[in-house]
């Protein structure tokens, strides 16, 4: 399976990976069911909003 370049959707960077091909960042959902959205996160804006992420985000 081929890996597809995700980009972090506060800083629009590319988010890198790890050798087991991990996501270097984190999956954020907003909403629920049929209405919610998926948002790549990296590690960096992670670690910058922390607990406030998912309100930076829903607020895109
Ligand atoms: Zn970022």
């Amino acid at each position: 399976m081929k890996y597809m370049a995700e980009k972090c959707a506060l800083c629009k960077e590319n988010i890198g990976t790890t050798f087991l091909e991990k996501l270097e960042g984190t999956l954020v959902r907003v909403g629920e069911g049929e209405n919610s959205r998926k948002f790549y996160v990296c590690s960096g804006c992670q670690k910058e909003h922390k607990e406030n992420l998912k309100e930076k985000i829903s607020k895109l």
